[in-house]
This record gives structure tokens, sequence and C-alpha cells, in this order.
């Protein structure tokens, strides 16, 4: 078949040419003498990435999954009390991994098209006198759902309540791509990933800990090893790793920094939320709804679109892949089938956002979906001149 697939999952995402070619190297030495040139350097441009300036990245070789078992086991003790919530598979399956290290969680079920419930948060944080929660978690960006939640609201809940509990953010697919403000938010760790908004292959854990996260490593007591911040530390101080890193990767890292902060992460967010937005016009052309299901939950990331009644959202992203070798995502868990989803986030502009949606609208009108063809693109189009900026 000529021509080629397009791939508009929420992660991985496209890798964009420039990085491919950084990451066209050699195998290298990471214990050269030199290496800490490149590395300490990029360090301490990660903490851009995060906004923060008093605290502290690690990389692992590793995926999202791997950064929230180094956040956790590096600061929390089994039977550790801890406040979280889900509305997605992905703040779930952190509850999951909570559970599984033995903590004592309080899972907050919300209603999936939600988000973080900050008015109970504040309100349990409130009742806590004894101050027995250790940790509190919110998922930025509920990639699932397409739902994104105001991190700033429990900084303030945690504030309000005067409570000394950790925060821990599951930036995943938001960082690099939302804004993500470590410091001025006060959160303490912060896991992502390398296959979303930082535009690489799956393959590199990124956490960024706070002073105070640093500091609780040293009374906590779950086993860690190959995650251990400790370890990490005393490599990455001298610019080296406890174990063999993904040197490749990490020169793609170098690449796909040096894009964010050339265009400027406050221009790359307005980038995502116009993109979100012509996502969201289509999809109220098409005559259909998110699953976010207020305003103040839209995720300039993904969209997860409920498809009508009767209709199989995940047969709009098999019938996309068989027929026109675009790649949608499929809806997962508690709304599996009843809707489909389009990543729209890290290398993108208007032509590339383009094809996802005209693909989309290909896919639901041979399902029989009633819309009228090129009314989303139509309605995308639109909105995308009227909002024109010039490239050069
Ligand atoms: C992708 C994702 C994860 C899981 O990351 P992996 O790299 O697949 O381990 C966790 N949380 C969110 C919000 C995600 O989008």
């Amino acid at each position: 078949m000529p021509g080629r697939n397009f791939l508009y999952i929420p992660g991985p995402t496209n890798v964009p040419q420039r990085i491919r070619n950084a990451m066209s190297l050699e195998q290298e030495d990471m214990r050269a003498a030199d290496f800490p040139e490149f590395t300490l350097p990029l360090f301490e441009d990660m903490k851009k990435m995060f906004k923060t300036e008093t605290g502290r990245v690690f990389i692992y070789p590793a995926s999202g999954t791997g950064g929230w078992e180094a956040a956790v086991t590096n600061t929390l003790s089994a039977g550790d009390k801890v406040l979280m919530s889900h509305f997605g598979h992905f703040s779930y399956l952190w509850v999951d991994l909570c559970q599984r290290h033995g903590l004592d969680v309080q899972a907050l079920e919300v209603d999936w098209g939600e988000g973080v419930p900050v008015e109970q948060y504040a309100d349990i944080l409130k009742a806590d006198t004894n101050r027995e929660i250790k940790a509190v978690f919110a998922t930025q960006n509920e990639t699932a759902t397409g739902v994104a939640s105001d991190i700033a609201a429990v900084r303030k809940a945690l504030d309000d309540a005067d409570h000394p509990a950790l925060l821990f953010v599951d930036g995943v697919s938001s960082v690099g791509s939302l804004d993500f403000r470590m410091d001025e938010w006060g959160v303490d760790l912060c896991v992502s990933g390398s296959q979303k908004g930082f535009m690489l292959p799956t393959g590199l854990g990124i956490v960024c800990a706070s002073q105070k996260a640093l500091e609780a490593r040293k009374s906590a007591t779950l086993p860690r090893t190959f995650f251990s911040f400790d370890d990490m530390i005393a490599g990455n101080d001298n610019g080296f790793f406890p174990y063999t890193p993904p040197t490749i990767l990490l020169r793609g890292l170098r690449e796909a920094v040096d894009m964010l902060l050339e265009e400027g992460l406050d221009n790359v967010f307005a980038r995502h939320t116009r993109m979100a937005t012509a996502v969201r016009k289509a999809v109220a052309a098409w005559g259909l709804t998110l699953v976010a299901n207020e305003e103040k939950w839209y995720s300039d990331t993904v969209s997860a679109i409920y498809v009508p009644e009767g209709f199989d959202g995940n047969e709009v992203a098999r019938h996309a892949y068989k027929y026109y070798n675009l790649a949608l995502s499929i809806s997962l868990g508690k709304i599996a089938g009843k809707a489909f989803r389009i990543g729209h986030l890290g290398d993108l502009n208007e032509m590339m956002l383009m094809t996802p949606l005209a693909g989309a609208e290909m896919a639901m009108h041979d399902l029989g979906i009633p819309l009228e063809l090129g009314s989303g693109v139509a309605a995308a189009q639109e909105y995308l001149c009227s909002t024109r900026q010039a490239r050069i």
C-alpha cells in the first residue's frame, strides 16, 4: 500500500523528523569523561519543563508507569494513608498501583467525564485533623476520557486545610503540552513519560520531585532498588546513572527539550489549546458530544468523543485503521465502545490536525453514523482560518 500510516492516538505521538535525526546515532559510552557535559545541562533544562527551580528531575529507562512506581516507593511506606480519585482508566491504574504497594488508599469514585473532585478533597483534608493522610493524588489529564483537572485548586485545598500531605500529580499526558507549574502549585511529585508531549518513543519514565519529596525519602520504607532516588542522585550528581541509561532516548530528549524551549512553553500550550478547540468545533458540527461533560474539564491534548447510541466507537477506530490507514484510539473500561478518541498532542499543526478529523468523519460516515461529510472538517477549518497565525 502506498502512502503512510497516520498516528493520532494519545501516545505514542508523532516523533518529528528533527528528533528522529537526533536519535540516529551510534551507541556511546555512558561512563565517558565527557558524558556529564551532555547530561548535566539536560537535567537542568528538564526542570524548565516542570517549571521548577527547587525541584529535581529523575529520568528512568521505563514508561510513565515506572515513574509512578518511583514516585510512590521513594516517598511512602506501607500502611500510609493516601487520598486518591479515579475517573478513567489511568487514574484507576494509579489507585491499583498504590493498593498493590500496601498503601491505605481512600479512592473516591468519580463519574467518567469529570475530574479531580476538589471540593470533596477539601472537606476530607479539613476533617483530617490528626494529619493521617500522607499524600494526595491528582491526575492532571485523564487520557481515557479527555478530562483535565485543576491542580492549582488541589493545592489550594491542601493550603486551606493547612495540611502537610505530599501532592502527587500524574502529568504523563500533560507535561510539555498543558501548563504545569511544579513550584507555583506546590507539587511534590510529578510523573511523566517520553511518548506523549515529549514527542519521543516510549522508554523514559520521568519524575520531578520537590525538596519536600526528597526529604520524605529519608523516612519512607517501601522497597525500591531500580527506582531508588538515592542511587539516582549519587550517579546523576556527577552526570552519570546507577545503571545503563538509554543514551539514544536521552539524546532525543535533548532535542525535544530544545524544540519546546525554542517554541516557548506558553506558545506550545496555546497551540495545543487552538488545536483542541478546532477538534471540539468539529465534534459539535457532527452533532456529537465529548465524554468530558463540562467545558471546565475539556482536555487540550486528547478528545474522547461519544458516538450515538447503537453505534460502536471502537469500530470507528478499527474501520479508520483498516480502510484509511489512520490510527484513532479506542475507548477503554466503562466507556469501551461508547466513544473513540483523537490524540492531539505533541508534534502537531493545522494540516496534521485535518487528517484525523477528515478520517474520523469518513469512518463514521461509512458505518452509518448520521453526519454530513465535510461538516466537522469545515467547522475546524473555519476556526483555524479565523485564528490563523503567520508561520514565517
Ligand atoms: C499514558 C499514561 C500513563 C501510562 O504511561 P505508560 O507510559 O503507558 O506507562 C499514565 N497516566 C496517564 C495520564 C497516561 O496518559
